[in-house]
């Protein structure tokens, strides 16, 4: 790795800003073509009126005529790729315009024409680099592949990878083939599979960059590399042990290991993990153009796949929460010090977690112990991400510094925001808010982490309801990337404007939703647990209720949920939403029975599974058996037993849609596909009804109301999109 001496030490020759070039007609618009006086060729991505730079087809047009330029100069030493955006070097293909195509012929040319550019780079005589700052992935890592030699800047901002499984397709402009000719197949499956995007710092030690600079020399470097190495950077001869790993004989090894493992982890539902591993190991015994062709048949198939339109939408869903503005108020309001009451699971969390996003934290507990075992769960947060390289220890050293721990009352003018994050008990958390009316300045918000309780109710315990919201963290906090913004009857819309603002500046994703009982996620998921708890008291097995939702595509069946929020946790909030949906919801009896003889789940060893340290959860508890009161769900097949349960969660969405809880369709989906793992493949409840059939499912919940069971009668909402022949994404295809 070159170090920053070294780098300074480089003396490179002046550049000179060459004319553009005329024969582009959108010259100006994404590319600027350079060339140096000792003829070095840099093109720079800066895509016009854009944070980022992205591959559309008038962009590779653009490029492609650059490379013909270049091709056709013989005076011309070498080319460096680089990005004049701030944190992005090639953020991938755009996506907004694929997922508009009609007609596989357009993806078809798309990726043809993908393909077509990224070879006239690497058949270029002269060498050619990839200097990379800012994210490059997808595309934008693919041109890289393509290039003689990549470097990197150390930026935190600088991620390299190819994440295209995750939107249900694989990487098709030569990044399934490149990638393992450069690293070699194991090594190259583990970022395709996973759809991975790493540091700089690790792309250097997979191989897949060759060296790491700083940012501020990365041009420099590229130059001095041309001037001092020239062609030897072309003629780099692989490492013994890639040659070794990718030959035909171990390709069809690595398939036969990896193909059972992809099926049992993904049940089947992700179409583009066998497809990538099968082009990715048949394509090392080919051609390049072999290979190339097979990436492109590969990516027709799966894009008419339902899976990746879902998991493609679900890319543009968390884009636009991004993105979102809720509320008034206009400015760019940054967050800078916040103020965290409670130091348990979730305070900890949410410190840790601001605090490595710059902003100063108040941790505040009963006394100086609780204080202090939120700090050593802080610190336990800090080590685990340095571990696995989320930072570096000195970032996390700052971080933790960042936090203020105090074990008495103080006062938090200063707070930009005051997350209470206290036991879930309404007259504590009235008695704290009252406190804050003195305690906090003039302008702090003061928020909620509630699960359950009525943000409305808390906000009239102090003088400045419209200064009261919640902002619902989920836990693990450092994991999970929705908040809900749960907007009171009196919060101002400036409030929500400003929480939204915080959320977005910590890098979490928004969902706006009204104040009422179990908010979004919560209340759409505790009929489900309910349902689960009642199949199990009535006879089904711990087994077959959580297979059906694992075949369905959860991430985890829902009385093992149970188990990991924890028996009594699920009972609270399940007995918060049952009261008040009374008429349709039953307390369930099983989860308050279980709690009562210390069946509290993970947390104490036991609970519909056995959590010691030989079982670890993989053995089913035989004794909550004796919590069984019936035999009526027993006989049921997986099928029906997830119908049931599935059905439940489609009218509760559908009834938050009716009642505003959200405002979109979108909302619903996205928050419970990043709040409870819905099945991402299926893009969420009411995209599943939509493909599903409304009228369908509305006649199976007939079916099982007619027998008595009134959760099951669908809401209005429902029964009139039935009898409407109505979807809730009514424009197919389109991405939104
Ligand atoms: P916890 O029991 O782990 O922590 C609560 C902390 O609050 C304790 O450290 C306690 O000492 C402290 N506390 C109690 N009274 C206080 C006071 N007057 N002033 C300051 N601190 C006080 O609880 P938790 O799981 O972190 O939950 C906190 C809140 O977050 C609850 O409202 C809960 O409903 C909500 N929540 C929990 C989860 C979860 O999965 N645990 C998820 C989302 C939201």
């Amino acid at each position: 790795m070159a170090t920053i001496e070294q780098v300074a030490e480089t003396k490179t020759p002046a550049r000179e800003t060459l004319e553009p070039v005329k024969e582009s007609p959108r010259m100006a618009a994404a590319i600027r073509r350079e060339i140096t006086d000792d003829q070095i060729c840099i093109l720079t991505f800066d895509r016009p009126d854009s944070a980022a730079n992205i591959f559309d087809r008038a962009t590779l047009e653009e490029l492609s005529q650059h490379l013909d330029f270049i091709a056709g100069n013989n005076a011309l030493r070498g080319l460096i790729l680089i990005s004049a955006k701030k944190s992005i070097f090639i953020a991938g293909a755009d996506l907004h315009s694929m997922s508009q195509f009609t007609d596989p012929a357009d993806l078809d040319s798309l990726i043809r024409l993908g393909q077509r550019t990224f070879d006239q780079i690497e058949t270029l005589s002269i060498p050619t680099i990839g200097a990379i700052h800012g994210a490059s992935v997808g595309g934008g890592y693919e041109i890289c592949l393509a290039c003689d030699y990549r470097i990197a800047s150390s930026d935190r901002a600088t991620k390299i990878g190819l994440p295209e499984t995750q939107l249900g397709i694989l990487p098709a402009w030569g990044g399934s083939t490149r990638l393992p000719r450069l690293i070699g197949l194991p090594k190259a499956l583990d970022i395709i599979l996973g759809g991975k995007t790493v540091a700089a710092k690790h792309a250097l030690k997979l191989g897949m960059i060759d060296e790491v600079v700083h940012k501020e020399y990365l041009l420099d470097y590229a130059r001095s590399l041309v001037t001092k190495r020239g062609n030897k950077l072309m003629r780099r001869r692989k490492p013994l042990l890639t040659r070794l790993v990718n030959t035909r004989l171990a390709a069809r090894l690595i398939t036969k290991r990896v193909q059972p493992q992809l099926h049992k982890k993904t049940g089947g539902h992700y179409p583009a993990l066998p497809k990538a591993l099968e082009v990715a190991t048949e394509g090392i015994s080919r051609s390049v153009a072999g290979s190339l062709d097979l990436e492109r048949r590969a990516i027709l198939d799966l894009s008419e796949n339902d899976a990746s339109k879902n998991l493609i939408r679900l890319f543009f869903l968390q884009e636009r929460a991004k993105k979102l503005t809720a509320g008034t108020g206009a400015g760019k309001w940054t967050a800078r010090r916040i103020a965290v009451i409670g130091a348990g699971v979730m305070g900890a969390g949410i410190a840790q977690w601001t605090a490595s996003r710059d902003v100063q934290v108040v941790l505040r507990d009963i006394n100086a112990e609780q204080v202090a075992k939120g700090m050593t769960t802080i610190a336990k947060l800090f080590a685990e991400g340095s571990k696995r390289k989320v930072f570096t220890p000195v970032e996390a050293r700052a971080a933790m510094d960042r936090i203020s721990p105090v074990g008495v009352e103080v006062p938090l003018k200063n707070a930009d925001i005051v997350i209470e994050a206290a036991v879930e008990k309404m007259d504590l958390k009235k008695q704290i808010f009252s406190k804050l009316d003195d305690l906090a300045g003039a302008d702090t918000i003061l928020a909620t982490n509630t699960s359950a309780l009525s943000v409305s109710e808390l906000a009239a315990a102090t003088r400045h309801p419209e200064r009261v919201i919640g902002i619902h963290f989920f836990n693990p906090v450092h994991r999970m990337q929705l908040v809900e913004v749960v907007v009171g009857r009196q919060t101002s819309p400036e409030v929500v404007n400003r929480a939204v603002k915080f959320v977005q500046q910590i890098g979490k994703l928004p969902v706006v939703v009204k104040d009422s009982p179990g908010f979004l996620v919560n209340r759409i998921l505790m009929p489900y647990l309910i349902e689960a708890g009642q199949l199990f008291e009535n006879g089904a097995s711990t087994e077959n209720i959580d297979q059906a939702m694992l075949e369905f595509g959860m991430p985890m069946g829902p009385l093992r949920l149970i188990d990991e929020v924890g028996v009594d946790v699920a009972n609270h909030v399940a007995e918060t939403i049952a009261e008040n949906f009374a008429a349709r919801l039953r307390t369930p009896g099983l989860l308050g029975a279980m709690m009562q003889d210390s069946l509290l789940g993970r947390k104490n060893g036991k609970g519909f599974y056995l959590h010691d340290k030989r079982s670890k959860g993989s053995v089913v508890n035989a004794d909550a058996e004796r919590f069984k009161k019936g035999t009526s769900a027993a006989a049921l097949t997986r099928h029906e037993l997830r119908m049931r349960m599935v059905l439940l969660m489609i009218n509760e969405a559908a009834r938050c849609l009716e009642e505003g809880i959200v405002g979109e369709a979108a909302d619903v989906d996205l928050g419970m596909v990043m709040g409870t793992g819905f099945a991402p493949f299926r893009g969420g409840p009411l995209r599943y009804a939509d493909s599903a059939g409304v009228p369908q499912l509305v006649e199976e919940m007939y079916k099982l109301a007619a027998k008595g069971e009134r959760q099951f009668a669908p809401c209005a909402l429902l029964e009139k999109m039935a009898a409407q022949q109505e979807k809730f994404y009514p424009q197919k295809g389109k991405s939104i």
